[in-house]
């Protein structure tokens, strides 16, 4: 398990250890994005087809520079969607107390993208997933029992509740990336 400090550009490979690294840990060409920045890039633009007006956020699941799906916030096939019905809002009490707001109508990002690997026929198991968003607790829970290692986020979200869990699976890493500027 590694938990990385919130990165900036570049730090990021630092803390990589895979069994490409020294390829990951090149310094690119001027202009030229890093693996993880692309997929990190796509999943920004899968972002772009999400139907939830309270988030959007795409995620992008690969092994081997392969994609193997994605999934971006929005409703089952079928249902109308929040863009054209509304969002529908429920509140919840963390065990922290914390009062929560959520969307009921919405499958996260990063379910869609397992469901679209399912429905494919894509075995995920031993993959990456890049979100531009750090994941819930709930659909961190199901990142884990579908065997994907490392977690890819560009935009914090409650990286405190997280980290505990993920700080417990030793198969599991999460790093932050962000795609520079002017690239996204
Ligand atoms: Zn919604
Ligand atoms: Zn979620």
């Amino acid at each position: 398990m590694v938990v990385t400090p919130i990165a900036r550009y570049g730090e990021i490979h630092r803390h990589q250890t895979t069994d490409r690294g020294d390829e990951r840990m090149a310094e690119q060409p001027t202009g030229r994005l890093t693996w993880d920045q692309y997929f990190m890039k796509v999943a920004h633009i899968v972002s772009e087809r999400s139907t939830c007006l309270r988030a959007h956020i795409g995620a992008v699941i690969v092994r081997d520079r392969n994609i193997l799906a994605t999934g971006y916030n929005g409703s089952p096939s079928g249902l109308p969607h929040c863009t054209e019905v509304g969002c529908e809002i429920y509140t919840s009490t963390t065990p922290e107390g914390e009062v929560v707001e959520n969307c009921v109508r919405t499958i996260h990002a990063e379910i869609n993208s397992i469901a679209q690997a399912a429905r494919n026929g894509s075995a995920i198991d031993g993959a990456d997933v890049y979100i531009t968003a750090s994941p819930c607790i709930n659909c961190l829970k199901v990142l884990i029992n579908v065997g994907i290692h490392t977690i890819y986020y560009a935009k914090s979200y409650k990286l405190e509740t997280i980290e505990p869990i993920v700080a417990q699976v030793t198969s599991l890493s999460l790093h932050n990336v962000v795609v520079p500027e002017g690239q996204k």
